[in-house]
């Protein structure tokens, strides 16, 4: 098996945007006045989840604007436990820095992928390809018809931030009115919420 990757680093916006907080790990089996948080995803997620939770590197549930929760994570530690996750199987090959450029396809099927690398172009051939580009490149190439949502229709983008050297109990309540504060001085922002997220550093946050 092989896995193309363009950055030099695999977790796509699990470390290259810094995401930090994973959405959807758990359902509320108690009111909305008294949650209660208990893990409601396996598999893949559940595996790095808990991994990074027991080398000290997440913690989760982390209650999160009312009704949901989240997992937080340092994302340094993502980076080196994906690493090991993909050394220890035998059968990948790993071709970091390499971007799917085209894709060959005959008689309805792909039979190759071309690759964009370092030592110039690549072709891989195979029989099952997987796209997790998370903008359906491999379809796209392929020919198969993909559709965008429309204005409003998209997940909108976060600018994450890191925040240092702060007072982490006045953060922690400058949070809480966080809509408020952005309501009153943000006029010129895109958006009317965000979020101040501990790192596992002490005076150190993320921001969105
Ligand atoms: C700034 C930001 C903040 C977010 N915040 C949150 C959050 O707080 N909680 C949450 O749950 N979700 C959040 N999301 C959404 C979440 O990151 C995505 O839903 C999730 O990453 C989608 O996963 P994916 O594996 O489909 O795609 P991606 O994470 O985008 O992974 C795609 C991978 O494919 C690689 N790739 C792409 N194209 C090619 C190509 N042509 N050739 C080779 N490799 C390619 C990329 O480098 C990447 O590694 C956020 C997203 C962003 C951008």
């Amino acid at each position: 098996m092989v896995l193309c990757e363009r950055q030099g680093f695999l977790g796509g916006n699990f470390t290259t945007a810094v995401v930090g907080t994973v959405c959807g790990l758990y359902a509320n089996r108690g009111t909305d006045e008294a949650p209660s948080f208990e893990p409601a995803v396996g598999g893949i997620a559940g595996e790095i989840t808990s991994a990074l939770a027991a080398s000290g590197a997440g913690m989760g549930p982390i209650p999160f604007k009312g009704r949901t929760a989240v997992f937080i994570y340092q994302w340094w530690a993502a980076k080196r436990l994906f690493d090991h996750l993909v050394e220890a199987e035998p059968n990948i090959d790993l071709l970091l820095h390499s971007v799917v450029s085209d894709a060959i396809v005959d008689d309805g099927t792909v039979r190759a992928l071309i690759l964009a690398t370092k030592r110039g172009p690549k072709a891989i051939k195979g029989r099952v390809f997987v796209d997790a580009t998370g903008d359906a490149d491999v379809a796209t190439f392929a020919g198969v018809r993909t559709e965008t949502g429309g204005a409003g229709g998209r997940q909108m983008a976060s600018m994450q931030f890191l925040l240092q050297r702060v007072d982490d109990a006045a953060v922690i309540t400058a949070n809480a009115a966080l809509s408020e504060i952005i309501a009153e001085h943000g006029a010129h922002l895109s958006r009317d919420g965000g979020a101040v997220l501990p790192t596992f550093r002490p005076g150190e946050f993320w921001g969105r």
